[in-house]
């Protein structure tokens, strides 16, 4: 596992910057102007209130949310150390995304736990590094 800093990490270009902003780091997704709905990715248009002339607005989303649901993945492709877990979360402002969620000891994750999204590395289909996303839990107290 890489041991880059968090500046380090910012300094890489976003593995899609439709998802992920740099400065400052965080998620990006889209916002109903007729009904409010939040989703992430960003999408065209509202796939709750399907409203024609509704717009959908680029939003920072909320670095915080809680673990809807989680496994633990305990195989992997040589390179890919585990274990590690793989979460859904559910962020405050309503949408769910999936991602790892940091933790020595994935066993001891459970369900509703508080989480904030930090960055990290991904891969690129040509191995290079670029900006992602993971979550880490954090204390109840924080947000
Ligand atoms: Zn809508």
């Amino acid at each position: 596992m890489s041991q880059q800093t968090f500046e380090d990490l910012l300094k890489l270009e976003p593995f899609n910057p439709e998802y992920v902003a740099r400065e400052p780091f965080g998620l990006l997704g889209s916002r109903c102007s007729d009904c409010g709905y939040v989703t992430f990715p960003q999408r065209a248009f509202c796939p709750r209130c399907r409203k024609p002339e509704a717009e959908m607005e680029v939003v920072r989303l909320s670095p915080y949310g809680r673990l809807h649901t989680f496994t633990v993945i305990r195989q992997a492709p040589p390179g890919t150390p585990v274990p590690y877990a793989l979460a859904q979360v559910d962020l405050d402002d309503g949408c769910r995304v999936m991602a790892q969620c940091a933790t020595e000891s994935p066993d001891e994750l459970a369900i509703n736990d508080r989480v904030e999204v930090m960055p990290a590395e991904f891969r690129s289909r040509g191995n290079e590094a670029v900006l992602g996303y993971k979550f880490r839990l954090i204390s109840e107290e924080i947000a």
